[in-house]
């Protein structure tokens, strides 16, 4: 992407450095925990971190934050369609951590007009029905969020899909208004995640241990099988390459491309 078409306020103070890290792509050979403080010592209240709570990468990024600053806030997309391990973890979450965990709900007048028209399951008819079912309860709720903030952590890894393999440890998110996007596990590997997992006792979703490489909204996720594509499990009826939920998803605006 060019830097003249990244749309970060002029008002903001840290601009110029962010747009030299960018353009240096000097983040890249940052560990961690270096990404990690610096973004706590640039954005402090303004920094948050996304996390699915059904994904071990989002717990570590608690876990290490949690270290560096327990005050820096994260946030749940809950769509009303979670699993409810995944509710149980973010209440043993709190629990360890001593954690508020901020959990965001799409616009129930949304959601009530969407279902009213549709059904409750119309997701399955088609990948314009999914989309739309992922606008409403995720995308445009966490636009909504991340108005409050400067910055957010993600968990997105480059070998996690193809859509993810050119993922930077720090964007623009153009999508979100200009917010920058920090993704400093972008180039961890699976087995350095459950590693880190297991050393520190990090808490993660108890569906893992069912098959479940990643838990997303239970009608839409289920578990694969020994030596399957981890992604298989989730929008299983769909083909590969349309398996984003919009939330990651740089380049359109509206956030529909999912
Ligand atoms: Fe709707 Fe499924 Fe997307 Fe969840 S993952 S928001 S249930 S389409």
């Amino acid at each position: 992407m060019s830097l003249f078409a990244i749309d970060l306020s002029d008002e903001k103070p840290f601009k110029d450095e962010v747009l030299s890290l960018i353009e240096r792509d000097e983040m890249e050979s940052w560990s961690t925990q270096e990404i990690l403080s610096w973004a706590v010592g640039k954005f402090g209240p303004r920094l948050t971190i996304s996390a699915s709570f059904g994904a071990p990468e989002g717990m570590i990024l608690v876990d290490m934050l949690h270290r560096i600053d327990p005050e820096t806030r994260v946030f749940v997309l809950d769509t009303g369609r979670l699993h409810p391990a995944t509710y149980d973890l973010i209440d043993r979450v709190r629990d360890r951590y001593g954690k508020n965990v901020d959990v965001v709900f799409p616009n129930s007048a949304d959601v009530e007009a969407m279902v009213r028209k549709n059904g409750m399951n119309f997701f399955y008819e088609s990948l314009e029905n999914r989309k739309r079912c992922c606008q409403i309860r995720k995308v445009q709720p966490m636009r909504r969020h991340l108005a409050g903030f400067d910055a957010y952590v993600t968990g997105l890894r480059r070998d996690q899909n193809l859509n993810r393999a050119d993922t930077k440890k720090i964007m623009i998110d153009s999508a979100n208004g200009g917010l920058v996007k920090l993704n400093p596990l972008a180039d961890w590997t699976q087995e350095r995640v459950m590693e880190y997992v297991g050393e520190h006792t990090v808490p993660i979703n108890r569906l893992h241990r069912e098959g479940y490489p990643s838990v997303g909204c239970e009608p839409c996720t289920r578990a694969v099988g020994a030596g399957d594509d981890p992604r298989s499990g989730r929008w299983w009826w769909e083909n590969d390459d349309t398996k984003e939920c919009g939330l990651h998803v740089q380049e359109e605006s509206d956030g529909s491309g999912i």
